[in-house]
């Protein structure tokens, strides 16, 4: 295995529980290439950890163990088999759930979320997408699934220099699979859906929104149905809104099948829908927000905060009194202290007074790796207004 030699910073950063290492921290990397497992170590030659090298990317170096070993098919096997190990003990309300979490399964640039028999991947970075037949074959070992697809039409390979296409690394992936969660039933598009077909990380979000939902609802950026669906059984009626039609055609098809008849879905700008629901002077007793992420990077923070402040006021002006708020953000560069910031700026311009009944994150196979603040990406604040 060839080595890359990284400065004092660097090693300062892993002992901080940090995975990865910046190019600005790598000092010699004259034998690696794309997609090695290299032996990361000190400037002093003191052995670090073993990393995969990326030959693009700002983030040079991604840990994968801090023992020296052989990246091979038992290292694979045996991440793989706790990875899966700990979701049978944590996911039980559904057939559908993340197996691998990156980082927080110490297995840096590896996705893979399992949707009843099939698998979907995503290999984000060079390592992962070079070791991809052997994590397959791997996959197949421990769980047989009936097909992998590959779902690397992700936009962060193109840090990596990586092509854009998906692959089937196994079986005939369908375009559709129908998964169970919390007690509905679900059409999961493999090959279009965003992320690898479904929002799993929402999985819990939805029972505890639900758990306060009734009255009239109104779920904005409800793309397959997620929030609408499992509280359509609590609220007399639901206004279910997405700028995407393909995604409320799906999200109408998960309403037929669980015999759901009190959502209506509306195709429009939800920054607009909500300006009309106000001038109409309607209100609402429950209502979600669950925007894309506003802040895609740093660079982009003040913009996104402006963007959630705004959908946060307007929803305000249109939430019932004792109306709860259910308001999401997936940008791991807003904090959840962030967000209850925002909301309370928008909540004292709206002149409304509320109180946080829960705050709440990704589901749990979607694990926060203690060290690395990125992995907490999800917030989910229930508020309800007084
Ligand atoms: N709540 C959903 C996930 C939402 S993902 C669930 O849990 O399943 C974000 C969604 O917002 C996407 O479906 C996207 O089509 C939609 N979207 C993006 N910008 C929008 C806008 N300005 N108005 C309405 N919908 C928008």
């Amino acid at each position: 295995m060839n080595a890359v030699k990284v400065n004092r910073k660097a090693e300062k950063r892993l002992e901080s529980g940090h995975p990865w290492i910046y190019s600005s921290d790598v000092i010699d990397a004259a034998g690696a290439s794309a997609g090695d497992a290299v032996r990361v170590v000190s400037e002093k030659g003191r052995f670090l950890g073993i990393a995969h090298y990326s030959s693009t990317s700002q983030i040079r170096l991604r840990l994968l163990a801090r023992e020296d070993r052989a990246v091979d098919r038992g290292f694979f096997l045996e991440r793989l088999r706790a990875a899966i190990g700990f979701r049978r003990r944590a996911v039980q309300d559904s057939d559908a759930c993340r197996l691998v979490h990156a980082e927080a399964d110490l297995l840096p640039g590896l996705i893979v979320d399992q949707y009843g028999p099939h698998l979907a991947a995503q290999f984000l970075d060079q390592g992962m997408d070079r070791a991809a037949p052997l994590i397959a074959d791997c996959l197949r070992e421990l769980l047989n699934p009936a097909s992998i697809l590959a779902r690397n039409d992700v936009p962060v390979r193109r840090l990596e220099e990586l092509p854009l296409e998906p692959a089937v690394l196994h079986g005939e992936p369908p375009a559709r699979v129908e998964i169970r969660m919390n007690g509905l039933a679900l059409l999961v598009d493999l090959r279009h859906g965003q992320k690898t077909g479904a929002f799993l990380d929402q999985r819990e979000n939805y029972v505890a929104a639900a758990r306060w939902a009734r009255g009239r609802g109104l779920d904005l950026f409800t793309c397959h149905g997620g929030f609408a669906l499992h509280a359509a059984r609590s609220c007399e009626s639901i206004e279910a809104v997405d700028s995407s039609a393909a995604a409320l055609e799906l999200a109408r098809e998960n309403a037929r099948l669980n015999s759901i008849e009190n959502i209506i879905w509306r195709e429009a700008n939800a920054f607009d829908y909500l300006s009309g629901l106000a001038a109409a002077r309607r209100q609402f007793d429950w209502v979600v927000l669950d925007p894309p992420a506003f802040a895609k990077s740093r660079s982009s923070l003040d913009a996104a905060f402006r963007g959630y402040r705004e959908l946060n006021y307007k929803a305000l002006k249109v939430l019932a009194p004792e109306g709860v708020l259910v308001t999401c953000s997936c940008s791991h560069h807003v904090s959840e202290a962030d967000l209850l910031e925002i909301v309370a700026s928008a909540a004292l311009d709206a002149r409304r007074t509320l109180r946080v009944l829960e705050r709440r994150t990704q589901a749990v196979d979607h694990p926060i790796l203690l060290t690395v603040p990125e992995t907490h990406y999800l917030k989910c604040l229930i508020l309800q207004a007084l």
